[in-house]
């Protein structure tokens, strides 16, 4: 297989949807969240194009702050799983990288940090309803005490929490959420950072000091029905490829693995190279919108590994070689996503290392 599937990446939507965080989040720092390779984007490359809007990065992973490092960023840098293990500490400390404490065990690897190295900043992590990560609400205080007394660790003792489902804003799960928050940090010294990208379009009591998104920047939305066109964000990838192979098919010949599709009549069925070798959702159902020029041309048949198939009814010009788009500009990815019975952050993070990734 060539690599006729193309990822490009837009980097000037990527700057016009941190613009847009900022104007919402309205006088909030912006921490650009870039774990999982910036959600399928390319870390380094979004870094580049973020490096002198975002405050901060936050990573899932000390080594992709090392990478960002390596790359030369600045900029505060949090990971946010915190050190897993005492080695950790050291090494956060030498990449100048901040911590998220949410757990007992992380105390005593910071109590016995050495002080030589570096003072460490952290930020504690409260579980306000996640049941993820965090320390109880009732156990906020003394945590923050703790830590500030510790010699290794810098004065200022950020607080974090994260939302179970801060994309229904008519839920009450939120409110309850940021009124714990509130609850368990009220007059506790050190920055806030509670609201991730659902947060920032529906929740503007939790803005706090600074926001952690990561979706939006991507031009990505979890809000059910609604891309992230809908909320005035660019998408940040055009996924690609290109037709090799049309077939003309009689009615009743069936298409793909297991014949899943029957053509209802006389039809021209187009192949595309891309599957889910490439990251294209094996989930992805029949009538999936694909285009084909610019033309709806829906998913008929399963998706196989390197080679989807499309219905070409309503692309009767179509010719091999034609462009076919999966998702991005004119076509959604939270559309395709819904089609797979999954999240568009799913798709993005799930390019593989087949596709070609190019810079726009
Ligand atoms: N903060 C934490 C702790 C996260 O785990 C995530 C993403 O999963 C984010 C912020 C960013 O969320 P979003 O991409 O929805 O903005």
């Amino acid at each position: 297989m060539s690599r006729t599937t193309v990822a490009t990446i837009h980097l000037g939507a990527l700057r016009h949807n941190l613009a847009r965080v900022r104007a919402l989040a309205s006088g909030a720092r912006v921490m650009a969240v870039v774990k999982a390779d910036a959600y399928g984007h390319g870390l380094e490359r979004v870094a580049r194009a973020l490096d002198s809007e975002a405050e901060a990065f936050a990573v899932a992973a000390i080594a992709d702050g090392l990478r960002l490092r390596a790359a030369g960023h600045r900029q505060r840098i949090v990971v946010l799983s915190g050190p897993d293990t005492p080695a950790d500490i050291a090494e956060m400390q030498r990449l100048k990288l901040e911590a998220l404490i949410h757990h007992d065990a992380q105390l005593p690897w910071l109590a016995r940090a050495d002080a030589a190295r570096g003072a460490l900043t952290v930020w504690i992590k409260v579980d306000t309803g996640m049941h993820r990560l965090g320390f109880a609400p009732a156990r906020a205080r003394e945590v923050h005490a703790l830590l500030t007394a510790m010699p290794a660790i810098a004065p200022e003792v950020g607080l974090m929490t994260h939302f179970a489902s801060s994309e229904e804003f008519e839920g009450r799960d939120t409110a309850l959420q940021i009124q714990r928050f509130r609850e368990a940090t009220d007059g506790l010294e050190g920055p806030r950072a509670l609201s991730n990208s659902a947060a920032v379009l529906g929740w503007p009591d939790a803005r706090g000091d600074w926001v952690r998104t990561g979706g939006l920047l991507y031009g990505l939305s979890v809000v059910e029905g609604r891309s992230g066109a809908d909320f005035g964000f660019r998408p940040a990838m055009t996924l690609t490829t290109r037709l090799v192979a049309i077939n003309q098919l009689a009615r009743g010949e069936r298409v793909g693995y297991n014949g899943t599709y029957t053509c209802p009549e006389d039809m021209a069925v187009g192949v595309a190279a891309i599957g889910y070798g490439d990251g294209y959702p094996r989930s992805a159902v029949q009538g999936t919108p694909v285009l084909v020029n610019g033309q709806l041309a829906p998913l008929v048949g399963r998706v196989s590994m390197d080679l989807i198939t499309l219905d070409l009814r309503g692309v009767p010009d179509a010719r091999v070689g034609d462009r076919v788009t999966l998702w991005g500009a004119g076509l959604p990815v939270e559309t395709v996503a819904a089609a797979a019975g999954t999240i568009s952050y799913d798709l993005t993070c799930g390019m593989t290392r087949r596709v070609l990734f190019v810079d726009d």
